[in-house]
């Protein structure tokens, strides 16, 4: 590998575009039409570049300034040698380099960025560098599906079942619907009522062959009875997942399997996307029980370095990889389907399906529910200069 040096660094916001506006889910407002991607670039003394997103550095529940992203780009990454980013044995990555283990647990995005840039130094693609290739086609799901019956009331249940109807047109043959509405928005009962309606008419519209998964995120906390009225009430709409129905207990937990059980679904339970120190005790305790079937932090802000650490973990108690990826845009995307293609027990890419904004077009061809992943350096991203200058140029900061 040759010794260059990262000798500029770029902060880039680039505003990524849902397919419709997205409303309501069981806790906060509307996510409304796009989500603002924090891009960072770093250019090396040998022309390559590498690219990652500030989102969890930038977020509000964070405090995130520019200012301070700025500075710790700058203390952390200007001037350093690419070479001494990553622990490699050939060309897989067997940990961050010994000077970046802290930064990398911290700023997990960043670890992104540096599987990026020695893959492209090396000439091998990011999913060598994670170990190689699991698969070449990365299933996705649509996760766009929100309260959008509360959002535009006067079409109600049928305006959900049509952005489904879309969704599948499109190509998607994924689905993931927001439930939950008993916790805050609705009732309990009419709640609990509305979202079985939502599921049973969008398994009717879209036929059985579209995996379908909810998410509530906890909107059923403190009402298993409604739980199990909902799991009854859909049993024939054939669930593939039930996330974060209610916070995570061992007790609740044991419940909801019970439920499953008895309504014969077979549905996996997954959670842990509000994990920020993974794995936590209580997901550990879920994975010892044999109550938590796929394991969700963020694949962004935990990173690449965080998250093969999170499988190694995981392995013997047979939970699988699902990160979270929203708000995370086009580039979160990709991070997905890179991390998915070297791992054995992903399930499937959390899509936004954010319209392209700044990245040249690829290889990474989306066809029957799946991303094609070519083997080509790095993540395979490119910023298309012309668009830069053209639209984001000026509120970018670029330290040289
Ligand atoms: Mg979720």
């Amino acid at each position: 590998m040759s010794d260059s040096i990262i000798n500029s660094i770029s902060v880039i916001p680039v505003t990524a575009t849902y397919p419709h506006e997205l409303g309501r889910n069981s806790r906060n407002m509307e996510v409304g039409r796009s989500v603002l991607e924090w891009i960072v670039k770093a250019d090396t003394s040998d022309g390559s570049s590498g690219l990652t997103i500030a989102q969890q550095f930038m977020s509000p529940r964070n405090g995130g300034r520019v200012s301070e992203l700025v500075l710790l780009l700058q203390e952390t990454l200007m001037g350093k040698r690419v070479t001494d980013l990553l622990l490699l044995d050939g060309d897989v990555a067997v940990g961050p380099g010994n000077d970046y283990k802290t930064l990398f647990h911290k700023h997990g995005w960043l670890s992104i960025l540096a599987y990026d840039l020695v893959g492209k130094q090396l000439g091998v693609s990011a999913v060598t560098l994670l170990g190689g290739f699991k698969r070449r086609y990365v299933p996705a799901y649509d996760t766009t599906l929100y309260f959008d019956d509360l959002r535009v009331p006067e079409k109600g249940v049928q305006q959900v079942v049509q952005e489904a109807q879309q969704s599948v047109e499109a190509g998607w043959n994924q689905i993931k619907i927001k439930i939950g509405r008993c916790g805050t928005w609705m009732s309990p009962e009419p709640g609990q009522i509305r979202d079985a309606e939502i599921v049973n008419s969008i398994r009717e519209a879209v036929g059985k062959d579209v995996k379908l998964m909810v998410d509530a995120n906890f909107g059923y906390e403190g009402r298993l009875d409604l739980l199990e009225n909902f799991i009854m009430e859909t049993k024939e709409a054939n669930i593939f997942w039930l996330e974060e129905m209610v916070l995570p207990n061992v007790d609740s937990y044991r419940a909801m399997r019970n439920m499953v059980e008895t309504a014969k679904t077979n549905s996996l339970l997954v959670c842990g996307e509000v994990d920020r120190e993974p794995i936590s005790e209580i997901y550990k305790d879920l994975a010892s029980e044999c109550l938590m079937d796929g394991y969700q932090p963020d694949i962004v802000s935990i990173g690449f370095s965080g998250w093969k650490a999170i499988e190694n973990s995981l392995e013997k108690y047979n939970v699988r990889t699902q990160p979270h990826c929203f708000f995370n845009g086009v580039f979160g995307t990709r991070a997905s389907i890179i991390f998915g293609a070297a791992s054995d027990t992903f399930i499937s890419v959390e899509d936004e399906r954010c319209a392209p904004h700044i990245f040249k077009p690829d290889h990474f061809e989306f066809k029957d529910g799946s991303y094609y992943v070519p083997d080509v350096p790095g993540l395979g991203l490119e910023i298309d200069k012309e668009i830069y200058i053209g639209k984001y140029a000026s509120n970018s900061v670029v330290l040289n």
